[in-house]
């Protein structure tokens, strides 16, 4: 399913919703405005970043004088435009994956349930069908249905999977994992870690663990610690978000479940307030529904 048909599907677009807000009206005024900012609001752009966003609306309609209506929409898209490029999401043509850093080394971090498992199967899928070599690692070790899946994932798409099953040493499964991808010269590493953010502390060590289990064979791995955050779930995206930049470094995000939701809006609000790319959107269940985030195609579909 595309990320247009699924946005379109509760026919709660950003672009309806405004569409609605200025019938019978030319002018760009106050009450506009507000509606705009309510509009942001409930489609999960959070409040800080809605607030800049009609901050900046407003100081383009001191400067001109008159906006009219019409033209609202193409602001508010070169807006969210430029707010996403200044959060450093890149128009992501391919996947990158830098020449120096073989193998190149992806910890993904985030709570059960948001979609991780599939998004490492998703990812696995996307890299191996252009060629490169993949090996996962089940450290999320503290739910077998974490295990198993990832074991079946790895069946699905073709790639190997290292796991000590469950309850076993998150670290211990990162060391072997990342021994045998640089053994075997892997492309590309992909290691799942547990998802529970009962306590801060816990999150921080084991995380901290997993590291320096991986700097053994790689000293500046993990080359990139991905965010998987379900972007259906509004705020408590952000609650996450929060948590985990708090427990470690995510340097990049990927946002699932973009397909049945008109709330696209989370992502920019976290990719804003969080100053992290947006680097894949989870668009269904499929092994193909992963898209590389594009903020021209994102943006636009969050208007049709
Ligand atoms: P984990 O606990 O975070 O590893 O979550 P899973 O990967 O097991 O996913 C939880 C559920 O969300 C599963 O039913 C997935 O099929 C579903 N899911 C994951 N990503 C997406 C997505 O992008 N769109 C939709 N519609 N469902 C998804």
């Amino acid at each position: 399913e595309s990320l247009d048909q699924g946005l379109q599907k509760s026919n709660q677009s950003i672009f309806s919703k405004l569409s609605k807000a200025v019938v019978g009206k030319s002018k760009v005024d106050d009450e506009i405005l507000d509606e705009l900012e309510e509009i942001l609001i409930t489609s999960d752009v959070g409040v800080d970043t809605t607030i800049k966003i009609i901050q900046r609306i407003e100081e383009r309609v001191a400067r001109d004088k008159y906006l009219n209506t019409e033209e609202l929409d193409k602001i508010l898209r070169e807006e969210i435009i430029a707010l996403l490029e200044e959060n450093n999401s890149q128009d992501f043509l391919d996947f990158d994956l830098p020449e120096d850093k073989k193998p190149y080394v992806i910890m993904v971090v985030g709570v059960n349930g948001v979609g991780k498992t599939t998004t490492i199967g998703k990812l696995a899928n996307l890299f191996k069908s252009n060629g490169k070599s993949v090996i996962l690692g089940a450290a999320d070790t503290f739910r077998a249905a974490a295990v198993d899946q990832l074991i079946l994932w790895g069946e699905r798409v073709g790639v190997p999977v290292v796991s000590h099953g469950m309850n076993t040493d998150p670290a211990s499964v990162a060391f072997d994992t990342v021994k045998q991808g640089k053994e075997q010269g892997a492309d590309v590493i992909i290691i799942d870690t547990a998802g529970r953010l009962h306590t801060k502390v816990n999150l921080m060590n084991e995380l901290s663990k997993i590291k320096r289990v991986m700097q053994k064979f790689i000293p500046d791995a993990p080359h990139e610690i991905m965010l998987v955050l379900d972007g259906s779930t509004g705020q408590n995206a952000f609650i996450q978000a929060k948590e985990f930049t708090k427990a470690t470094e995510v340097t990049s995000l990927a946002i699932t479940k973009l397909d049945g939701t008109a709330k696209g809006g989370v992502v920019i609000g976290i990719s804003d307030q969080f100053k992290i790319p947006v680097k894949y959107i989870g668009v269904g269940e499929k092994m193909s529904d992963l898209q590389i985030f594009n903020r021209k195609e994102f943006v636009d579909s969050l208007f049709s």
